[in-house]
């Protein structure tokens, strides 16, 4: 079970917010396709009091895009060490790294695993990532891993319901 007390929720970017394809347009311009329910879930973790932010080892707009859609306003692209990045997200969040939880699918990103306080691979993580998982969602990368893992989060915090409610009660 999940720290009840996760307050941030740090996520890589390919293999995990996508399903790691590349879209490479003829001008060289990456382009990325994001799931709409991990965005959802996004703004559910935000409203219910788990900030949530990017660390990436890649660079592109697409991503800043994105992320200022979301409300994201932590992200770090370009990353050749999750590990110290992930701290570097701490301390100016000033969230303690044990109660950081981390996404990832694949190898740079076990670095910041050894330091998070909570570490969730998506389903078709590469295996190292998922034996130095806590939880490992069902669902691959950008196919709602990201939702699992928000869903999961929020329960543990018991506060899925209250997520719920935001929809249920809207007549
Ligand atoms: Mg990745």
């Amino acid at each position: 079970m999940a720290d009840i007390e996760i307050q941030l929720l740090v996520l890589d970017v390919d293999g995990v917010l996508t399903d790691g394809g590349l879209y490479v347009d003829d001008k060289g311009k990456p382009s990325k396709k994001f799931n709409v329910k991990d965005g959802l879930g996004i703004k559910l973790a935000q409203r219910f009091g788990i900030q949530v932010a990017i660390l990436t080892g890649k660079t592109s707009h697409v991503v800043q895009h994105r992320a200022n859609e979301l409300g994201i306003e932590h992200v770090i692209q370009g990353s050749k060490n999750k590990g110290g990045d992930i701290n570097a997200l701490c301390e100016t969040t000033g969230i303690p790294i044990r109660l950081t939880a981390m996404v990832g699918d694949d190898l740079p990103d076990l670095p910041a695993f050894a330091v998070a306080g909570y570490k969730i691979a998506v389903g078709d993580a590469v295996d190292e990532v998922k034996h130095a998982a806590s939880f490992i969602t069902t669902k691959p990368g950008g196919h709602g891993a990201v939702r699992e893992a928000i869903e999961h989060l929020l329960k543990a915090q018991g506060k899925w319901d209250a997520a719920l409610t935001v929809f249920t009660n809207q007549g």
